[in-house]
């Protein structure tokens, strides 16, 4: 059979390497800028200056306010520093909270943006910006928030803790997965999407043990570059909605909620999306996708149940309404008992039904 689809290209420049950090300024000149803002969580400031001083000329100054859910508060902040600083383009250092406030500046002031990120989340490669005003997170989709330019230097990933590099990986795994069955997929996508699959499922179970064994970083950072281009690409079903909803209604943390919900949202989505499972048994090499994500999760030995990471029993109700209340396209219709019982699963750290 003929399949009809669409693949449409991102304008990103990519660079992937070991030490590639240091042709940031390059990277900045070739954006046609000479003054960069560095933007990074107050955690890692440490890094900002240090990549600064790489920057030598082109150092602008650093803005280290970058926070979870880019409230709209402190991109306004950014925005003051970024005019003080005469600054013409910014440089994310971090992970998806740090890109965020990158993509939030460009809306806003049209500044471009090289990123440099340090977890597996994928915001880098995506037209995607979620931001919260006054609790409430709004998610919107525009090649305005894109990054020009992206530098991904394995080396500095090393420092991300083992229990953040698993659940970050399996953040950037759910992406492929969902790129699988997704409306509009399509072979470009489904191809880099197994291989990210393939590569992250293979790396993370050592990167728990070994956080610097180099090859194995090497090998996530790739599978993350490829997932997140699979979000940036295509459209995301029933996991992500759900996550969305249970990490902005219960204020969980981003990657454990993606990480304890995947094998339960490919457990219901299986019978719908038989191509997708095949594959993703194929990538993982395990007989069934749900059971193998699970025993993967499991390995990684980080948190497999809702609760154990702040959400309340009552909160499985709550989340079951929200969930079917908006419809979104998904592979198979979201109901809402088979949402509860999704979730309930989820919640109690139970193996997929
Ligand atoms: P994060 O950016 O919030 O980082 C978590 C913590 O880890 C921070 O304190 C950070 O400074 C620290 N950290 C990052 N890299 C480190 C390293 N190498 N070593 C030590 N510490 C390090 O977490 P995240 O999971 O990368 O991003 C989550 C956020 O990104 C969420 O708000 C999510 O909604 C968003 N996101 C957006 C998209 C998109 O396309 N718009 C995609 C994925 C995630």
């Amino acid at each position: 059979m003929i399949e009809t689809f669409t693949y449409e290209a991102l304008p990103i420049r990519v660079r992937f390497g070991r030490g590639t950090i240091a042709e940031a300024g390059a990277e900045v000149a070739r954006l046609g800028a000479s003054r960069a803002l560095v933007l990074t969580t107050p955690q890692q400031a440490g890094e900002g200056e240090r990549l600064g001083s790489l920057l030598g000329p082109a150092f602008a100054g650093l803005f280290s306010g970058a926070t979870m859910h880019t409230p709209v508060a402190v991109t306004q902040e950014a925005i003051l520093a970024l005019h003080a600083a005469g600054a013409d383009c910014v440089v994310s250092l971090g992970g998806g909270s740090t890109t965020g406030l990158g993509k939030a500046l460009a809306l806003r002031t049209g500044v471009r943006q090289l990123c440099i990120p340090t977890t597996y989340a994928g915001s880098e490669m995506t037209p995607i910006l979620g931001e919260t005003r006054d609790g409430r997170k709004t998610t919107i989709r525009s090649l305005d928030v894109l990054p020009e330019a992206v530098i991904y230097d394995v080396d500095l990933t090393v420092g991300l803790p083992p229990a953040l590099s698993a659940t970050s990986g399996v953040n950037a795994i759910a992406h492929a997965v969902e790129a699988l069955y997704a409306k509009d997929r399509n072979p470009v996508i489904s191809l880099m999407a197994q291989d990210a699959i393939r590569t992250l499922s293979s790396a993370l179970p050592i990167l728990v043990h070994e956080p610097d064994n180099m090859e194995a970083r090497g090998m996530a950072l790739h599978g993350a570059w490829l997932a997140g281009c699979c979000l940036g690409a295509v459209g995301m079903a029933l996991h992500h909605k759900l996550c969305h909803t249970l990490g902005g209604t219960f204020d969980l943390p981003h990657a454990e909620t993606h990480t304890i919900v995947l094998p339960h949202a490919v457990a219901y989505n299986a019978p719908a999306a038989p191509e997708a499972m095949a594959a993703i048994t194929r990538a993982i090499g395990a007989p069934d996708a749900a059971q193998g994500l699970f025993d993967l999760v499991r390995v990684l030995g980080v948190p497999r149940a809702l609760k154990d990471i702040g959400m309340p029993a009552e909160g499985i109700e709550t989340a079951a309404d929200l969930a079917a209340e908006n419809p979104y396209w998904n592979p198979r219709p979201v109901t809402r008992d088979g949402v509860r019982d999704l979730i309930a699963r989820a919640y109690a750290g139970e193996r997929p039904g």
